[in-house]
């Protein structure tokens, strides 16, 4: 490897090299969606950000072991289930489908497992037991389960939050069990019509955090190499899963923690409950999976950024502008053979590895990615065809791979259905203006041509209007 890889660690709060648990071998679990919606442009942050690393790691020689759970039962699955009248399953089923609809759309690839939590829950009564037993958590009345945070020194370190304060500021609820108002839930009763699993305190099912501790030690074990997720799971979720994994093993269940920034909308964060939500498969439609992907990947991944439809715009141009490059250099070479790596090409690779070794820079390495191409236009403007070939397969074979960009053959974007409209519009008032001069032929050619197309014009006394009917012929 020629750059040694460093990321920036939640845990410690240092830029730290990676240096596996096993020489050569990442294992890696971020954190993944409640399945009660469709997935936003929020949500797809981490997806985006953690797919690409992954990608790099690989790039550079490692063997990436990803886990990325779906947290299938809920509050909020159910308060859905509730509305729509089916059961919790039938929701979660639902959103784990669209889930990978929408993942296929922007070109993130599968975890190796995607574990759901009702699928573990025996597993996690398991967990649930040997906490208690250890002297960590203690069963109330009504059969809920809590972790005692006071037990267990060192609680708030990775938030950085200092437990008397949390204490402080704490709401104190009077029909609450806990003995602390920190400790967290690890198993909750159902309430009557909610579903339920058998445990030895009550029928009912697992606290949020406990779920993501289990699952990652079934498949990952006791330690792995990097816990991923958005920022806003910090505190407290993993926060609890350092805890709950200290309180199960002695130790904590990640060695490094990475957290992207949040996406923010005129000054807020994007999240279902402040309603200012923007659809992965909308911004798809819209702005093209490039463009979406570009933009979630300009800035570095732990800072904030502005989500804008200004934005987008200049990002689907950017991702456009590269394209029409590419489509250039293949119009004009149908074979593209790989070309042999000369020193240019290493100097390339070798600043676009550097960018992403430290900290996974992906601004500059977009940036690098946009000058390639650049370079692509000027050798195809002065007939330099070694060199075209060159940075194309930079930018097709090395660098859209990595960051999961330009990798597909037909852009995704569609036309704006705006641009559709105007053009129709602009036909339509050519074949008026044919009419008013009586060039009745030229104006039926148009209409016929128009119909070729699937677009059937109506006159009607309101002016001319147009219908879709493709495919009817
Ligand atoms: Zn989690």
């Amino acid at each position: 490897m020629s750059h040694k890889v460093h990321i920036t660690d939640t845990l410690t709060k240092n830029k730290v090299p990676l240096e596996t648990i096993e020489p050569g071998i990442v294992k890696m679990y971020v954190c993944g969606p409640t399945v009660y919606n469709y997935i936003h442009i929020g949500n797809a942050r981490p997806m985006v950000v953690f797919d690409a690393f992954r990608r790099f790691l690989e790039f550079v020689g490692y063997k990436v072991i990803m886990v990325q759970n779906f947290t299938d039962i809920d509050d909020k699955i159910i308060n859905e289930a509730n509305e729509w009248g089916v059961d919790w399953k039938t929701v979660a089923d639902t959103f784990i489908a669209e889930y990978f609809h929408d993942a296929h759309l922007l070109g993130v690839r599968a975890a190796n497992y995607h574990p759901r939590t009702t699928d573990f829950v025996e597993d996690i009564v398991e967990a649930v037991k040997r906490i208690i037993e250890n002297g960590y958590a203690y069963p109330v009345e009504n059969g809920d389960v809590y972790f005692s945070v006071r037990k267990l020194p060192g609680y708030g370190k990775l938030s950085g939050k200092n437990p008397d304060d949390l204490r402080a500021g704490a709401r104190v609820d009077i029909s609450d069990a806990k003995k602390d108002p920190l400790d967290f839930v690890l198993w909750k009763s159902a309430k009557p019509g909610e579903p339920k699993w058998e445990s030895p305190w009550c029928a009912g099912r697992p606290g949020w955090h406990i779920e993501c501790s289990v699952m990652s030690q079934k498949l990952l074990g006791d330690m792995f190499d990097i816990h991923g997720g958005g920022e806003d799971l910090i505190f407290p979720h993993h926060e609890d899963e350092i805890a709950q994994g200290e309180a199960l093993t002695g130790k904590p269940p990640a060695k490094y923690w990475m957290h992207n920034g949040m996406i923010i909308v005129r000054g807020d964060k994007m999240s279902k409950s402040l309603g200012n939500t923007f659809m992965v498969r909308e911004a798809v439609r819209k702005y093209g999976k490039d463009g979406v992907k570009i933009f979630l990947l300009s800035k570095h991944y732990r800072s904030p950024m502005e989500f804008s439809d200004e934005i987008l715009s200049d990002n689907m141009k950017a991702a456009t502008r590269v394209h029409n490059t590419l489509k250039r250099f293949t119009e004009k070479y149908k074979y593209p053979l790989v070309p042999k790596e000369d020193t240019e090409m290493k100097e390339y690779i070798d600043k676009f590895v550097e960018a992403l070794s430290d900290d996974f820079n992906t601004p500059i390495a977009l940036s690098i990615i946009f000058d390639v191409s650049k370079e692509l236009n000027k050798a195809m403007d002065s007939g330099d065809d070694q060199r075209a070939l060159k940075m194309y397969h930079l930018i097709k074979r090395v660098f859209g791979p990595v960051l999961g960009i330009f990798d597909a053959e037909i852009v995704t974007t569609e036309i704006s259905s705006d641009i559709v409209d105007n053009v129709i519009q602009k036909v339509i008032d050519l074949r008026t203006e044919f009419r008013k001069q009586k060039q009745y032929d030229l104006a039926d050619k148009v209409r016929n041509t128009l119909l070729e197309a699937g677009v059937k014009l109506l006159d009607t006394p309101e002016g001319t209007k147009y219908e879709i009917v493709e495919g009817e012929k």
